[in-house]
């Protein structure tokens, strides 16, 4: 180790932590050790591998309090959200220890013989997790990739490694086999970059900016390594004037605001039928000055800190003087504090309107009937998510089929539900993860043909 990483306390600015960082040369002696425990654990019984999951997903049960004080003091998340995240890897976890044991292949008709496949397991993981949600996002890969028979090498964003290393001793506690589960705290250009190109890393799940996704795809490509890529958004949510509008003005704030909007399917974008624009903003605009921006740890407080000085001058540089906005309120002082924005009147082409801000800003854009509507939703280099607001049934299905994003959420802002598939469409992404097919994304099939006539 030759390097440390600060932690910092985003509603503060000040050091909670100082962790070592990963070197290339750590991360090729954990992929040594985790190649071995991954034969060990392939070879188990599936109802052995299932128990220990479940062992794990009761370990992570247990201490969901504290892993959630952990999330508030390196991520600034509000303690409620925290609860939510740390509950939710004990659920990815027992919902992918009930898929060891029906993780089955399939036998096809063939003339000649028998012939059957084989869900294999493809050796070692890199998951390369990002900051905005450290331990779902995590979690989204360790649940499946463990269940299929893999081991995993976590690489947590270097501002938030906290909670993760907290994961992997509780594994270890849950009885988990050692090295079946490492985390590497480290800077992504070089433990990030190591787990990429090491030959024996069978595969990299990564989550993060388009544009770092984008240099790891390339660096797959080179070496033919699968890779599963969760990156930017810009969702649409989209209001028709025959929607219940009280109701979508009200759902609105936190649509874009929870996290403090550093949320890959944050709705930042509002289109609202022109008819219905002034009357829906006219509700919107107060709930959004009212949102309580605080101390995360306060059970009241709705919205954060953003997560670093540099995500504050990132938002900052979005919200230019010429823009009109309605704002909230933030807390001055220390810390990375920004308020809850709404911008009026843009351009739709201008960079609030279609880049990922990641902060608490949204834009509110007219549109004019369903094809306008469907137009501005997609005009966009992103297709994550997105939400519409309406009482008719066909155009919630026509308008849903129509826009390019891989999770659309009718008069509701849900996207993710370990349940479902999750993903994203054009530049927000490459294959899916969570749902019934999650394990399968960490398999390799082997097709087997047993003659029956020699
Ligand atoms: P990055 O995409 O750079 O970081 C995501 C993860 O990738 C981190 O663990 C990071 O490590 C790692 N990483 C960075 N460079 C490499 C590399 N060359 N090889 C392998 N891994 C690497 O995002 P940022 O943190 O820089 O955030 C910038 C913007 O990205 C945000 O403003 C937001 O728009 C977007 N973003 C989107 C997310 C999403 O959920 N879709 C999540 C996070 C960010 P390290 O922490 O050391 O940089």
């Amino acid at each position: 180790m030759s390097d440390a990483l600060e932690v910092l306390n985003p509603a503060t600015g000040e050091t909670v932590a100082t962790v070592p960082a990963a070197t290339r040369d750590d991360v090729d002696a954990a992929v040594t050790r985790a190649t071995a425990a991954q034969r060990t654990w392939a070879a188990a019984a599936p109802a052995d591998r299932a128990r220990l999951l479940r062992r794990f997903a009761a370990a992570v049960d247990a201490h969901t309090e504290e892993l959630a004080r952990l999330e508030v003091l390196e991520a600034g998340h509000t303690i409620g959200n925290a609860r939510w995240e740390a509950a939710n890897v004990r659920d990815l976890l027992d919902y992918a220890a009930g898929g060891v044991e029906r993780l089955t292949g399939r036998q096809i008709p063939v003339p000649g013989g028998i012939d059957v496949t084989f869900l294999e397991p493809l050796g070692v993981i890199g998951v390369i997790a990002p900051w905005n949600f450290p331990m779902p996002i995590a979690a989204w890969g360790i649940a499946p990739a463990l269940a299929a028979g893999n081991a995993v090498i976590l690489k947590p964003a270097e501002t938030t490694p906290l909670t993760a290393l907290r994961l992997a001793e509780l594994a270890l506690e849950a009885g988990l086999p050692e090295h079946l589960l490492q985390v590497l705290p480290g800077r992504g250009d070089t433990a990030g970059d190591a787990l990429v190109e090491h030959p024996d890393v069978a595969k990299i799940v990564f989550t993060g900016s388009t544009r770092t996704g984008k240099q790891v795809m390339a660096k797959c490509a080179d070496r033919v390594k699968p890779v599963t890529l969760e990156l930017g958004g810009k969702s649409p949510n989209i209001v028709f004037a025959d929607a219940d509008i009280e109701a979508a003005a009200a759902a609105a704030p936190m649509s874009f605001l929870d996290n403090t909007g550093q949320d890959c399917c944050a709705r930042t974008r509002i289109l609202v039928q022109r008819t219905v624009h002034d009357r829906f903003l006219d509700l919107l605009a107060p709930l959004v000055e009212g949102v309580v921006v605080g101390d995360p740890a306060d059970e009241k407080t709705q919205m954060g800190p953003l997560i670093s000085q540099a995500q504050l001058d990132r938002v900052r540089s979005y919200v230019t003087d010429d823009l009109t906005a309605v704002r909230g309120i933030a807390p001055d002082g220390p810390g990375f504090w920004y308020p809850p924005t709404l911008v009026t009147g843009a351009d739709p082409t201008a960079p609030v309107a279609v880049e990922e801000v990641f902060g608490p800003v949204a834009v509110v854009l007219p549109f004019d009937d369903e094809a306008d509507a469907v137009r501005l939703a997609n005009a966009t280099e992103y297709g994550l998510s997105g939400s519409l607001w309406t009482r008719d049934v066909g155009r919630a299905l026509r308008v849903s089929r129509a826009v390019a994003a891989g999770n659309l959420s009718v008069n509701s802002h849900s996207s993710v539900r370990y349940w479902t598939p999750f993903g994203g469409y054009k530049q927000s992404g490459l294959g899916r993860e969570l749902g019934p097919d999650a394990l399968t994304a960490f398999t390799e099939t082997k097709n087997v043909f047993i003659s029956t006539e020699a």
